[in-house]
């Protein structure tokens, strides 16, 4: 089995054996994975629900390494499982959480 690594990713999750997995970018909805031509996926992430899929269950990798109850979206074109960004907290807010209104607020200037 080849595979490349480039190693320029800061955050490799870990890999399952029988899976490839990837970090979402915040916001992202499509695939990035370069096929062999390097040209990009571009499928869509979809929620996977893998405790009812039976292809999954007979294989059992991702419950055995994130439990019942996992996050996970997978590409529904080249099947890459993607785990939500940390730095994306809850996935619901697309606007993205921790918009901090200073009205009213005085704060002081950040000076280093
Ligand atoms: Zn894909």
């Amino acid at each position: 089995m080849a595979t490349t690594q480039t190693g320029s990713s800061a955050t490799a999750p870990e890999q399952l054996p029988h899976h490839k997995v990837k970090i979402k970018k915040p916001g992202q909805r499509s695939c990035n994975e370069k096929d062999a031509k390097g040209k990009f996926c571009g499928g869509h992430l979809k929620r996977w629900s893998y405790t009812s899929d039976i292809v999954e269950q007979a294989c059992g990798d991702v419950e055995k390494a994130w439990g019942p109850n996992a996050e996970v979206y997978r590409c529904e074109h080249c099947k890459t499982l993607y785990l939500p960004n940390p730095e994306e907290a809850g996935g619901l807010n697309v606007a993205g959480p921790g918009q901090t209104s200073v009205f009213g607020l005085t704060l002081p200037p950040k000076e280093k």
